[in-house]
């Protein structure tokens, strides 16, 4: 029997429930401090418990799941604490595509790649002097927004990189990654491509809850002036969205743009679930400016399952029991190589 095994957090608990859903066995890696939490939850099997996720890596732990005949799902969480060296190094068979994981924490990569999936992207601003409208400045890797902040031209970008240093947000030597500023509507569209049926699905829409940024706009512009401080980009949770019905099409095609672009560029493709993130601007133009090429936590609000996936589906499915349910078919099929690296 195949298992199901991911990190304790970020959207574990859909990933898990999905899975149990759909027959297979569940396994928690679990930092001991959350241990009292997931234990909570009846549908986890069995802990692993670590002081670190970095132990995923560890013999001990691949061993286990290794016994479990486990297939690892791979989060947020993954992507943040570990390197790309290290998530490639996993021996367990982490679903979808690891080796794409780099192409998403690496900003040069994810340009490159975004690119080729002809996604539009906001320009990237190459130097501090050369900031002519608003920008958004970035850290590298998924940091979730934190410590991100907007600068209207040089000066402003030095003062506020300076005060952020000085708060200990960002450190000194950090490669910081300028690009203008998108203003619209934020809509974070997932899809989930399926090797198997060689299809690919539109899940839904979310919105990320950014603070301290959202804050600002329930102060009015007096006292926003009087303040000194810089906000932050740093998400918070999620809500649901449905779009224009005049929008999916497009949005399929820009699935589908990435499914192609991802094929030719790191084998074998883009795997199982992802999300494009961006805007739609005032013509209902969406720019991108981030891509996930890994389940995210924004499907946490459909875990009864999506508006668009009511459509597909004549059951309730959320991303997790989607994946539970790829994995399940592969294994009855003799085709886990197909869905796993
Ligand atoms: P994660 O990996 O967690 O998705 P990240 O650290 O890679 O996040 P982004 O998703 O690129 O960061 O940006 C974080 C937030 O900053 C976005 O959710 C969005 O609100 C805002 N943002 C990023 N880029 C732009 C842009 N070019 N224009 C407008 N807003 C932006």
């Amino acid at each position: 029997m195949t298992a199901i095994a991911t990190l304790g957090s970020h959207c574990s608990l859909q990933v898990l429930k999905g899975a149990k859903d759909e027959g297979l066995k569940t396994i928690l890696v679990c930092e001991k401090k959350r241990e009292k939490l997931y234990k909570r939850f009846p549908f986890i099997d069995e802990l692993i418990i670590v002081d670190s996720f970095k132990e995923v890596l560890d013999q001990k732990c691949q061993s286990i799941l290794e016994e479990n005949n486990a297939v690892l799902i791979p989060h947020g969480t993954l992507v943040a604490q570990m390197s790309s060296e290290e998530i490639e190094s996993i021996k367990t068979p982490v679903f979808g595509n690891k080796w794409i994981l780099r192409w998403e924490s690496d900003r040069e990569m994810k340009e490159k790649l975004m690119r080729e999936a002809k996604l539009p992207m906001p320009e990237p601003v190459t130097e501090p002097s050369k900031i002519e409208k608003l920008v958004i400045v970035k850290r590298q890797g998924a940091a979730g927004g934190k410590g991100y902040f907007m600068a209207a031209n040089e000066e402003d970008y030095n003062s506020k990189r300076n005060q952020l240093i000085s708060e200990g947000i960002i450190s000194k030597d950090e490669t910081l990654y300028i690009q203008e500023y998108a203003a619209g509507v934020l809509a974070y569209l997932t899809f989930f491509y399926s090797p198997l049926r060689e299809e690919l699905e539109f899940f839904g829409v979310d919105q990320r809850h950014e603070s301290d940024i959202e804050g600002l706009g329930r102060i009015p512009a007096d006292q926003q002036l009087k303040s000194n401080k810089v906000p932050s980009f740093n998400v918070i949770g999620n809500s649901p969205l449905v779009l224009r019905e005049s929008l999916l099409d497009e949005v399929y095609t820009m699935g589908e743009n990435f499914v192609e672009a991802a094929k030719r560029v790191v084998a074998p493709g883009m795997n199982g679930p992802f999300c494009i993130e961006g805007v739609y601007d005032e013509n209902a133009k969406f720019t991108s400016f981030e891509f996930s090429a890994r389940i995210v936590a924004g499907s946490n609000i459909y875990m009864d399952g999506s508006p668009y996936y009511s459509l597909l589906f004549n059951e309730t499915m959320s991303m997790g029991k989607r994946i539970a349910r790829e994995i399940k078919t592969a294994a009855e099929s003799g085709q886990i190589d197909k869905i796993t690296t």
